[in-house]
């Protein structure tokens, strides 16, 4: 038995570290994890609702096409339904993008750090990763331009970037868009899209009107807390939208997450009391870190990148200690960074002193 030659390097993905494991381990009663970029508020009690309305209907398959939800998404973006797709998160959206256009040979560009699941499925498929190392936490969009050829399939961009948190603004993405030849599909990820309040955010559906090789990405795991339910969705041109379905699974999104996407999109209250709390915590924490006299990249989802200029793995364990789970990567290649999901006012104070006694322990690399 050989599994394929582009797959044997390939990590086996290592989630934000569960709490209760946390709890056991370390023999701690509280724990707060703010290493996954989750809602700290849950999801709209509208969600409960509609989940207990299904309880008996486990036996029954999904609707495959997400009708409903279909419809209720075009809708809320003032698009056609030919033009939205579901996947099982946003996470399988990119699968199915990289096993709908990639063949082995093409080339895809990203930045580096970002998401590594454009990577990871690009290589799947034989395709090669051009990686274009970001600039001050920015995605490097001159570099990346550069990159461009014939053989370029795919470009990801990654707005606000995860996981460093920065945000082009929308003039930046149509000068960007505007310099892509037509044969390559730009796929801008707006997983935090509905955190921004900065006013200069893109105008994507906007943008997927007028260009063909557009494509953004948006979740309910992230400002509509749905993570467990495993739903997100694409917005694009028919066209690109039809490559995706042809190779969709059949049922990919359990009747569960179809009626719990459909109450929390209803739910705009929720969402924009979510949005208000979360940039008070990016208030505070900046003001936080500027006291200690910490740098870190400019905030526009609902975590934020710290540089603690101490080793980030010795800084994540003594964390971790207190009771506190952060995110620390060394594939990020910033050996001194953190980052931090932005947590209720309480769970934010509890970070920031444990992160102000972690910094009295752990020396400062020199
Ligand atoms: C969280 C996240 C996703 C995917 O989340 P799903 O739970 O699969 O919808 C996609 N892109 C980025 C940048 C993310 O941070």
């Amino acid at each position: 038995m050989q599994p394929k030659k582009n797959i044997v390097h390939l990590p086996v993905y290592k989630p934000g570290k569960p709490m209760e494991e946390v709890k056991r381990e370390l023999g701690l009663t509280e724990v707060i994890k703010l290493a996954s970029n989750e809602n700290p508020f849950g999801s709209s009690p509208k969600v409960k609702e509609a989940i207990l309305s299904l309880l008996d209907q486990t036996s029954i398959y999904p609707d495959g096409g997400a009708v409903d939800l279909t419809k209720a998404v075009a809708d809320h973006f003032g698009v056609e339904t030919n033009q939205v797709i579901f996947g099982a998160g946003s996470d399988e959206i990119i699968l199915m993008l990289a096993r709908a256009f990639f063949v082995p040979g093409d080339e895809t560009i990203m930045a580096t750090p970002t998401f590594p699941q454009y990577k990871h499925n690009a290589e799947i498929e034989g395709a090669v990763c051009i990686e274009v190392p970001c600039i001050d936490g920015f995605q490097d969009l001159k570099g990346m331009l550069a990159k461009v050829n014939e053989r370029t399939k795919i470009i990801w961009l990654c707005n606000p970037n995860n996981p460093t948190g920065t945000m082009h603004s929308h003039q930046e993405v149509v000068d960007f868009i505007n310099a892509v030849p037509p044969h390559v599909l730009i796929v801008l990820d707006e997983a935090y899209a509905e955190y921004n309040v900065s006013g200069e955010y893109p105008d994507s559906i906007g943008l997927i009107k007028q260009y063909k090789n557009v494509i953004s990405l948006r979740t309910f795991s992230k400002i509509y807390g749905l993570a467990s339910l495993r739903i997100g969705y694409g917005i694009g041109h028919p066209d690109v939208i039809k490559s995706i379905n042809q190779v969709r699974e059949p049922f990919n999104t359990t009747s569960f997450a179809q009626k719990a996407a459909l109450a929390a999109l209803a739910d705009e209250q929720f969402i924009e009391d979510c949005r208000q709390a979360n940039a008070a915590g990016i208030k505070y924490l900046s003001a936080q870190f500027d006291q200690m006299k910490l740098n870190y990249y400019p905030a526009h989802g609902n975590f934020i990148m710290v540089d603690v200029e101490r080793p980030g793995g010795q800084v994540f364990e003594a964390m971790l200690r207190k009771g506190v789970i952060v995110r620390h990567d060394p594939g990020w290649g910033m050996p001194t960074m953190l980052r931090v999901t932005v947590g209720s006012q309480e769970q934010n104070e509890k970070f920031i002193r444990a992160l102000q006694e972690t910094l009295e322990e752990v020396a400062v690399i020199a």
